[in-house]
């Protein structure tokens, strides 16, 4: 990025508007001096800029610290959009994996019950999960189920006792977003979804057993039931092929939607429409019902998870305290409320790879969390950590209620491959303590650690920025991967 980024703060960097003709709003990158020159040597910022040209577009072209360089948007952006200003809705800012998301398993267990049996563990959960690239699974809907299931969500599979209730109460939008319309899901994307919930896709998504190894937040742990030592699940994926082919008949179809509105693009892979436009509302009733497919996948991963658990330790999953924290999702545009200049205006928010962060006391924060906010799961690699964070103040007022999502890319896939000739990944996690398995080899070199950032230095920015707050650090003791 050859532009200008300007130091606000110790953890917020500047692309002035002035900087390009075509940009309505600044863009605004939250960093700091540790991870900002590797993204000026990224062409991510080029993407914030281009952002920063849609209609209706509000406050600023945001970028959060995992930034790293996506299809049109980057990784890690969020941007607004206000309907009532001509704003569009763009599904390269949503991503191809739709609802691609996190959610976190308690369980009653410690390190030192866990300790013996991970290797028993890991392999049970590769041997019953499955994994890889189109890989379908062993919950078969048919179509007609399978459009039921985009409208209910979770609960289609909770109702056959996939799932218990109170793990819906734990899920962003209580797992079912409103205004999905599953009739606007194409017949071929129905079918690549019909078999594959309940199945965790490729190689960046994965499920992995982890540790509390630090609490940074009593209190607030407390209130989220985490301690020291306490083995948890993370589970990360999306809405599989299903989600992919709604982005992909959406592009399709918005190809010639721009001009056909006089709106001129930096870049074809911003394709959008407005949001009130016939194209645009279809693209949202479609993108609702893939998330909540997106939901309803962790929800059988989960299910799952707990089914081998209770195999491994011979005691029921209730008995193991495998109670669902929370589930986030950090591919997608929803409609909120915000205050953009003193006004109380309903905008699109779209987040792609990045994290929605609601502070205390806001209405959407379910019940349980409402005293001190909703609870963030960040996953990092699967070697150094991951972290539990809560949402917080600064994210109302500076990014639309919204954190990073990850650790975010160091190294791009191929790089990462070159980087890993001659390695044994697996060997190298091990003998740190993890124990992974995966569907492929290659897959492994592309996910090894340092393909990703510390997610140490992310999280440390979206803390000192108040978007979120340290709760507690996780550290992996076993993997699977796609
Ligand atoms: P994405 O949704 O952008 O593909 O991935 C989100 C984040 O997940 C990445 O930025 C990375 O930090 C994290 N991640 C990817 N693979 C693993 C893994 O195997 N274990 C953990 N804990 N985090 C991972
Ligand atoms: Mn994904
Ligand atoms: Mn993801």
């Amino acid at each position: 990025f050859t532009g200008p980024l300007e130091k606000v703060s110790s953890c917020c960097y500047r692309i002035p508007k002035s900087y390009r003709a075509d940009m309505r709003v600044d863009g605004l990158i939250f960093a700091n001096e540790k991870l900002i020159e590797a993204i000026r040597n990224d062409q991510a910022p080029d993407q914030v800029a281009n952002v920063a040209t849609l209609p209706g577009i509000q406050g600023a072209s945001l970028a959060m610290p995992d930034i790293h360089w996506g299809y049109g948007f980057c990784i890690g952006g969020v941007c607004a959009t206000d309907p009532a200003d001509g704003g569009v809705i763009s599904p390269g800012g949503v991503g191809y994996d739709i609802n691609c998301g996190v959610r976190l398993l308690k369980t009653n267990l410690f390190l030192d019950d866990v300790k013996p049996h991970v290797r028993e563990l890991v392999k049970s959960l590769f041997h019953a999960i499955p994994s890889g690239v189109g890989k379908s699974g062993k919950y078969k809907f048919d179509p007609k189920e399978t459009r039921r299931l985009m409208g209910e969500g979770p609960r289609f599979v909770v109702d056959r006792d996939l799932g218990v209730p109170r793990d819906l109460a734990h899920t962003e939008a209580d797992g079912r977003i409103d205004g999905g319309d599953p009739d606007e899901v194409s017949d071929h994307a129905v079918k690549r979804g019909a078999e594959q919930c309940g199945t965790l896709g490729s190689g960046n998504h994965f499920l992995e057993v982890q540790v509390v190894d630090a609490v940074l937040d009593a209190d607030v742990a407390a209130v989220f039931g985490l301690e020291l030592n306490q083995v948890c699940v993370m589970i990360h994926s999306g809405s599989r092929g299903l989600g992919y082919q709604v982005c992909d008949d959406a592009l399709a179809a918005f190809r010639n939607v721009p001009g056909k509105y006089g709106i001129n693009l930096p870049d074809r892979q911003l394709a959008c429409a407005p949001v009130d436009s016939a194209e645009g509302r279809k693209y949202i009733a479609a993108m609702r019902a893939a998330a909540n497919f997106g939901f309803t996948n962790r929800q059988l991963l989960m299910h799952q998870a707990r089914e081998v658990f209770a195999d491994v330790f011979g005691r029921s999953w209730e008995d193991l305290g495998m109670e669902l924290l929370y589930d986030v999702a950090h591919n997608i545009a929803k409609l909120e409320e915000h205050t953009v200049d003193g006004k109380k205006k309903k905008v699109w928010v779209h987040r792609k790879g990045a994290t929605r962060a609601f502070p205390a006391g806001h209405p959407e924060v379910p019940a349980a969390f409402r005293a001190v906010g909703q609870p963030v799961i960040i996953p990092g690699d699967m070697g150094r950590a991951s972290w539990v964070l809560v949402g917080a103040p600064g994210s109302m007022e500076k990014t639309f209620g919204t954190t990073c999502h990850g650790a975010g890319r160091a190294m791009s896939r191929t790089a990462a491959v070159k980087d890993a000739a001659g390695r044994r990944i697996d060997k190298e996690l091990e003998s740190r303590g993890v124990i992974a398995m995966a569907s492929s080899r290659l897959g492994l070199a592309e996910e090894q650690p340092r393909a990703y950032k510390n997610v140490d230095d992310v999280v440390d920015v979206v803390h000192e920025a108040n978007l979120s707050r340290k709760v507690a650090r996780m550290r992996p003791i076993g993997v699977i991967k796609g």
